[in-house]
């Protein structure tokens, strides 16, 4: 018989990015060969995402590009916005499969059942299959508030860094935010577990792993655990290099594990805490389960023990409720914190949310007003520190890309930076040190080995 080809697209966070691994890998090569979304394929899955009404407009715009690609083709559209609105998705043409997020890791068995039964088109059918006919679609959203399964993802598709899935789902259910009900509780494997799928990333040629998690400072609470518990045992595993904690709670980011990372050579220092507001108002507004106070004192913490340590903080613009007052506080705020750059995001009405109900809605003009205004703070900021590095010497693990003869990599304290392209360096970690500073579309270092 021969191969199906099946192609993906992930759309949103780093957990899809892990999650379409470690499903595309479950497919094997003996019966499926996997090709690039933008060929033409048998089967095509796109992961979506709805954190933002622009990013569920994308999942369908993919949707729409690969049953235009090949009318043929099966699609299946799985993850967050299929959990969200099943209905929409399904009677889109050419849509097979609409899984949710807990069912998703069953596509493999799905497609194979349904290739078994005969309903895929052969070469040389010019029916088109029964593409547009739905009477064979599969919908499997289960009731997620439910769910208890994790299963740990990796993602393998840059050959230096993996996305290490550990945590999934949570429990904080913030007034904005309606990951908790696409994703579900929070809840994660156990240490021992967790260990076992990192020791399996460790046998690749990885070098570099990126914990992710939705809320992922709450990993192990259902088993007794907690994530330091976690770091520990990572800190000490053999065949991977450099380990990076991505976004983690500021009231869940203990003294210890800061001092953990400072002492680490394997943990990097490199934070990303989202503050989300920088008013208490807004924070109170927003059910965040701190106060600006707690955030300021995480990042005096992080910079009295690693001065050199990158931190990264998401803020929300525009929460109902913000007032340009408001605004204007939170931005005092931001420029007095010792922080790297900013991720500035638009507030977008998300269904089911709290938030939704509150008055004081802020137009979209002013909400562009005010993230540009944060953009150039972040700008700024990012601008002096990395010329507050120039002169010193770290270590760089170096990528693939070959752009305009250079290729990129990343300091361990998350600097950007590139050399002449030189394929011996692929995957290697390599000592530098920063020469200058540059622009080419965003900041970037050049560096001298
Ligand atoms: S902590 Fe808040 S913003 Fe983050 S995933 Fe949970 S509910 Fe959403």
């Amino acid at each position: 018989m021969q191969k199906k080809r099946i192609a993906f697209h992930t759309l949103g966070c780093k957990l899809n990015f892990s999650e379409t691994s470690t499903i595309s890998r479950q497919f094997g090569m003996e019966d499926f060969e996997i090709v690039d979304f933008e060929q033409e394929a048998d089967v095509y899955v796109v992961h979506t995402c709805s954190v933002t009404a622009t990013a569920e407009h994308k999942c369908k715009t993919s949707i729409k590009q690969a049953h235009k690609r090949n009318p043929g083709a099966k699609v299946a559209v799985i993850g967050c916005a299929a959990q969200a609105n099943p209905v929409m998705f399904l009677r889109m043409e050419g849509v097979t499969w609409v899984l949710g997020n807990e069912d998703k890791f069953r596509l493999e068995e799905l497609v194979k059942k349904q290739e078994h039964s005969g309903l895929f088109p052969e070469e040389n059918d010019d029916s088109g299959g029964l593409t547009g006919n739905h009477a064979d679609s599969i919908r499997e959203v289960s009731d997620i508030s439910k769910t208890r399964q994790f299963i740990p993802s990796y993602s393998m598709n840059d050959r230096t860094r993996s996305f290490f899935k550990v945590q999934d789902g949570c429990d904080y259910f913030c007034t904005f935010c309606s990951i908790p009900y696409m994703r579900g509780r929070s809840r994660s494997e156990s240490v021992e577990n967790t260990l076992q799928v990192a020791r399996e990333i460790a046998a690749t040629d990885i070098k570099e792993i990126i914990l992710t998690g939705v809320n992922i400072g709450d990993f192990g609470r259902q088993n007794g655990e907690r994530f330091m518990d976690l770091l520990i045992r990572l800190d000490q595993l053999e065949g991977i290099d450099r380990i990076r904690i991505s976004s983690i709670e500021p009231e869940l980011l203990a003294d210890e594990i800061i001092e953990l990372v400072s002492k680490s050579g394997k943990l990097l220092p490199h934070f990303h805490i989202p503050l989300q507001a920088g008013t208490d108002k807004v924070l109170g507004l927003m059910k965040r389960k701190y106060k600006r106070e707690v955030f300021a004192n995480r990042v005096a913490s992080i910079k009295s023990l690693m001065p050199q340590a990158c931190i990264a903080a998401d803020v929300i613009v525009g929460f109902p409720g913000e007032t340009a007052e408001d605004f204007e506080e939170a931005c005092t705020f931001i420029e007095s914190l010792d922080i790297t750059y900013l991720h500035v995001f638009s507030y977008s009405e998300r269904p089911g949310t709290r938030a939704l109900q509150f008055e004081g809605k802020v137009d979209e003009k002013e909400k562009r007003r005010r993230s540009q205004g944060l953009h150039e703070i972040s700008e700024k900021k990012k601008q002096a520190f990395y010329e507050s590095q120039l002169g010193k010497s770290f270590n760089v693990l170096w990528e693939s890309d070959h752009v305009n003869g250079f290729m990129h990599g990343w300091t361990e304290n998350y600097i950007h930076v590139r050399t002449p392209f030189n394929p011996e360096f692929i995957n290697q970690v390599i000592p530098v040190k920063l020469m200058s500073v540059t622009r080419v579309k965003e900041l970037i270092c050049d560096v001298m080995l």
